[in-house]
């Protein structure tokens, strides 16, 4: 093996990213690899980017406990690492009154996971708070800790922030198998070769159950990926403030219409099984699903408001068969017990995402009491500096910036406002840029309403000039998505 490290971290996610980021206090030699060419590509770059107060895990359960730590921990992380989070809360809304029995129980339900500062709040007064609600509305539940957050940024963030304290980052990069010394991991086998390890931290989303058969952990475990449809809503036509999730079904937290850190609202998911971990594709009867969920809560909602739509696979542990809608299982957060040397996190659903930093904190206690021996580094540092935005500056900032550097006056994304300069800055940035993707990631570039059709030949031309290639190898998000075939004039007439 040509390179050894304390600890390997498969899977780049939000969860793979903040474990790299916990460990980076340390004085520990980290390798975070990661299949893809960019980190949070996954499920944490399509979900609701929520931050959930914690009333909807079931009592003594992982979850509840991962979500109410995770949740009370965004505002520190938020604050160092530069992202946008805005704990606005969240309501959940009855309609009629067969509904109202089912705040009762999510409101016990919170009381008994430790969620603080819960109300049940009266139609009247839900109407008050968001003038657009449904009419019918009978009541609601009041969370004001939770909140909305960008799922991109944060994970991008936290990577950042641990390559910056020493963590080492490998793109492209994909676990295919365990180097084992009998019953001991000493290395993990990869696409580019072998890498010697002392431990392994399993956070491949939704190939977990994949990684941990390869060192023949749980094998009775499997995953069923469960498809979460979204429309994504044109900011200019729909006034919609808040959380507002309807009463949970049998299926899950149901069809949520909410605001969003960036300005678009968003209407989803739905939740659907299925076999395919790879196939991101909508369907008429989700969509059709989607705008009735919406509706109900918001019945002013209309389809011409609708921009795009998206989706995200969520990594559902051990649905015990495809015609059962219902979650199963529980987080994983463990050391393996068939193998030594292998922290194991599987089924991390949601409420992942708020929960991730509390799952970083606890795979750090877990390595801890395996005897890893953690010494803290003197000039462990904390923050992630933002690069300029330049819609969020103020006139005078913005001329300041164009002084400095001419790219920042030049638009390339048109709707959201989204200069040259930033796109350099993101190309050139801790963890290059070298897709669309990871250029729209970043800075929500080709999300307005043309959808990239403006900016797109150019981001592309940009790209191309900075990493010094043809433009014919630029790429959406990798290799086989190339935007261009062939130079048109090389065409043979
Ligand atoms: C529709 C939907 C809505 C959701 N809404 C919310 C919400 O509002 N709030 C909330 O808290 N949670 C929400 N979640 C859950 C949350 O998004 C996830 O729990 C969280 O993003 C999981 O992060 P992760 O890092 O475990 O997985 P991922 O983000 O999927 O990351 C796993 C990574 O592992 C990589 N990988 C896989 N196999 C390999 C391999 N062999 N080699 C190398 N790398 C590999 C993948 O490429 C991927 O980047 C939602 C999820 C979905 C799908």
């Amino acid at each position: 093996m040509t390179e050894s490290f304390d600890v390997i971290i498969i899977g780049a996610g939000v969860v793979g990213c903040m474990v790299a980021r916990s460990l980076s206090r340390y004085r520990l030699s980290v390798l975070l690899i990661e299949r893809e060419a960019d980190v949070g590509m996954g499920a944490s770059s399509a979900n609701s980017a929520i931050i959930h107060a914690g009333y909807d895990p079931a009592p003594g359960t992982l979850k509840a406990a991962m979500n109410v730590a995770g949740n009370a921990m965004w505002d520190t992380l938020a604050g160092e690492l530069n992202f946008h989070f805005d704990r606005r809360g969240d309501f959940v809304v009855a309609v009629g009154l067969e509904e109202l029995p089912a705040l009762d129980r999510l409101f016990e339900q919170g009381r008994q996971n430790g969620v603080p500062g819960l109300r049940l709040i009266s139609g009247d007064e839900m109407r008050r708070r968001e003038p657009p609600i449904n009419p019918e509305v009978s009541g609601a539940l009041w969370a004001y800790t939770g909140g909305i957050v960008d799922p991109f940024a944060a994970t991008v963030a936290a990577a950042e922030n641990a390559l910056h304290n020493g963590v080492r980052l490998s793109l492209n990069t994909s676990f295919s198998g365990f180097v084992m010394d009998g019953r001991r991991i000493v290395g993990v086998k990869t696409n580019r070769g072998e890498l010697g390890c002392r431990w392994a931290v399993n956070a491949a989303g939704l190939y977990a159950d994949e990684v941990m058969h390869k060192a023949g952990v749980r094998p009775e475990f499997a995953i069923t990926p469960r498809r979460g449809e979204y429309f994504v809503l044109d900011r200019s036509e729909v006034n919609v403030n808040n959380v507002l999730f309807p009463v949970p079904t049998a299926k899950g937290k149901g069809i949520l219409v909410t605001g969003t850190t960036h300005g678009n609202p968003i209407v989803g998911p739905t939740s659907t099984s299925m076999y395919d971990k790879e196939d991101r594709s909508s369907t008429p009867e989700g969509l059709e699903e989607l705008w009735q969920g919406a509706r109900k809560l918001v019945p002013s909602l209309k389809y011409n408001y609708v921009i795009s739509s998206f989706v995200g696979l969520r990594a559902t542990g051990n649905a015990s068969s495809l015609s059962s809608q219902k979650p199963a299982v529980d987080f994983i957060i463990e050391v393996a017990h068939e193998v030594d040397g292998l922290i194991n996190l599987g089924g991390i659903e949601s409420p992942g995402l708020t929960s991730a930093p509390a799952i970083a904190q606890r795979v750090v206690d877990l390595l801890k009491d395996a005897g890893l021996e953690l010494v803290e580094k003197p000039g462990w540092d904390p923050i992630r500096p933002r690069r300029p935005r330049f819609s969020e500056l103020s006139r005078s900032e913005q001329a300041l910036l164009v002084a400095q550097d001419p790219r920042y006056g030049r638009i390339i994304c048109r709707c959201e406002m989204v200069t040259e300069g930033e796109i350099v800055a993101e190309i050139h940035g801790p963890i290059p840029a070298t897709t669309y993707d990871a250029i729209k990631r970043r800075t929500w570039l080709g999300t307005g309403r043309c959808l990239g059709s403006f900016d797109s030949p150019r981001v592309v031309n940009i790209l191309a000039e900075e990493l010094g290639v043809s433009p014919l190898q630029i790429t959406k998000k990798g290799p086989g998505s190339e935007f261009l075939v062939r130079e048109t004039k090389s065409l043979e007439v």
